[in-house]
């Protein structure tokens, strides 16, 4: 049988939470004309050669992000946490599940299950409403899964009072809402790795974020061939910061397709 492995990631969105532009800024990025300062909030699609499609994180720009990836489809949905700008496109999953008459199957930390199921009490709850909710069926995610055929270790990242959770894929990483990375975390991830998205919601230091060079040096330390930093605020603007970033490195905008070739595994 043919072993499962990425085809390629498509960045839905590669927006920090209040997207970009951020709503009521006049700033010269919340202006740019630049089809790659527009940011919608971070979610990435994950497609398999099996063509099976991963979906991680499912925000307010779902429904948006779907429309223009042509998802008509999803095998999985992960999530990371469930920060509004990550879980709240999470009713616009029923077209989905109204499409093709079956639960989407929702991978997640036990407590954020938890938090889904109160934030969206209707869905889970049976209140004679004819109309569409979205259905799903949680698994609760530990330290690995398989997911649609594609080994996946999970870490845990502190992010503020929040957690989220890390995905580690054979040649792919992504990292998004975290302070930093553990230690114990550092020593289990598996390297060099090829293709490495994090966050890095700013270019100042941030509470709970990582910024531009504390994520330039992970991708340092996971040795990638293609560090790709992710979650964006306005403090970017596309054109400029791309050309001051080191080879391998580059800014993620919405729409970008990240290969991986099928022989060796990455492109
Ligand atoms: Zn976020
Ligand atoms: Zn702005
Ligand atoms: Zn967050």
């Amino acid at each position: 049988m043919m072993k499962s492995s990425i085809k390629s990631v498509i960045i839905l969105g590669s927006g920090t939470s209040t997207g970009v532009p951020s709503i009521g800024c006049s700033c010269l990025v919340c202006k740019s004309t630049n089809l790659k300062d527009k940011r919608l909030r971070s979610s990435v699609l994950i497609i398999t050669n099996e063509d099976k499609k991963i979906l991680i994180d499912c925000g307010p720009d779902f429904r948006a992000q779907a429309l223009n990836a042509g998802i008509d489809k999803l095998d999985a949905v992960l999530f990371t946490h469930t920060h509004a700008d990550h879980a709240h496109g999470f009713d616009d999953l029923r077209q989905l599940v109204f499409r093709h008459k079956t639960p989407i199957d929702c991978y997640i930390d036990e407590e954020d299950a938890k938090d889904l199921r109160s934030r969206f009490a209707y869905a889970f709850q049976d209140t004679g409403y004819q109309g569409m909710t979205p259905k799903v069926e949680f698994h609760y995610l530990e330290k690995s899964a398989n997911i649609c055929g594609l080994n996946v270790k999970v870490h845990r990242l502190p992010h503020g009072s929040a957690t989220t959770l890390g995905f580690e894929f054979e040649e792919f990483l992504y990292f998004t809402d975290f302070k930093h990375v553990p230690q114990d975390v550092m020593e289990v991830v598996k390297t060099p790795k090829h293709t490495v998205v994090l966050s890095a919601a700013r270019k100042i230091l941030h509470h709970s974020h990582s910024s531009m060079s504390e994520s330039m040096e992970l991708c340092t330390k996971f040795q990638s061939t293609r560090g790709i930093l992710t979650h964006l605020s306005h403090d970017y603007d596309h054109e400029t910061d791309s050309k001051a970033l080191p080879e391998g490195i580059k800014l993620a905008y919405d729409g970008l397709r990240l290969d991986f070739n099928q022989r060796t595994g990455v492109s």
